[in-house]
C-alpha cells in the first residue's frame, strides 16, 4: 500500500486519521501489532493525525502532544475493537534508540492488543518492527499538508 493525501486544514487531517483507523483494524489479524511510524516536518501534523486517531478510536480523554513526555497510554473503552491500549510515544528528544527500549518498547509492540503510534519514527529506525506502517506529513503551505502512506 501506498498513497498519498492532501488536507486543508487540522480538522480533515483528523478526519483522515478516524477513517484510516477504522479501516485499518478491520484487517487487523489476531496476532499483529499495530505500529505506526510518523515522520516529518515540525508542525506537519503528526500530533494532529494522532488525535484525530485518539477520537476515531472512541478515546475521550484529550490527547495533547507528549513532547515533555515520552510515551502516554490511553485505555480503548470501545469493546468492537479487538485492541485495549494506546501508546503514543513521542521521539523528538530521544538519541539513543536504547531510551525508547528502556520504556518496555518490545512489550509494547509485541502485544496484539495494542496500537501504537510513533512521532519522529525515523530516530529510533533500527528498533521499528518491518510491518510498521509508515505516514509522513509534509509542509505544503500554512493550511495544507500532503500525507503519504507506505506500508
Ligand atoms: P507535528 O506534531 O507534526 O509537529 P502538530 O500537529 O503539532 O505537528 O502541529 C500542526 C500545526 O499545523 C497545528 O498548529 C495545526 O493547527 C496546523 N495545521 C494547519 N493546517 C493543517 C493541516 N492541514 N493538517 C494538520 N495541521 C494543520
Ligand atoms: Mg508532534
Amino acid at each position: 500500500m501506498n498513497f498519498s493525501c492532501v488536507t486543508k486544514n487540522p480538522k480533515e487531517t483528523k478526519k483522515l486519521a478516524a477513517i484510516l483507523v477504522k479501516e485499518i483494524l478491520k484487517t487487523k489479524t489476531r496476532g499483529n501489532t499495530f505500529v505506526l511510524g510518523l515522520e516529518g516536518d515540525l508542525g506537519g501534523g503528526k500530533t494532529t493525525f494522532l488525535q484525530g486517531l485518539a477520537k476515531g478510536l472512541g478515546i475521550k480523554q484529550r490527547t495533547t502532544s507528549p513532547t515533555f513526555v515520552i510515551l502516554k497510554k490511553y485505555k480503548i473503552q470501545n469493546k468492537r475493537y479487538k485492541i485495549q491500549n494506546f501508546y503514543h510515544i513521542d521521539c523528538y528528544r530521544t538519541q539513543k534508540p536504547k531510551e525508547i527500549l528502556d520504556l518496555g518498547f518490545r512489550n509494547i509492540i509485541s502485544n496484539p492488543q495494542n496500537i501504537v503510534a510513533i512521532e519522529w519514527a525515523d530516530r529510533i529506525k533500527k528498533i521499528l518492527p518491518r510491518n510498521t506502517i509508515k505516514i509522513n506529513f509534509e509542509f505544503v503551505n500554512q493550511n495544507t499538508r500532503r500525507i503519504i502512506f507506505t506500508t
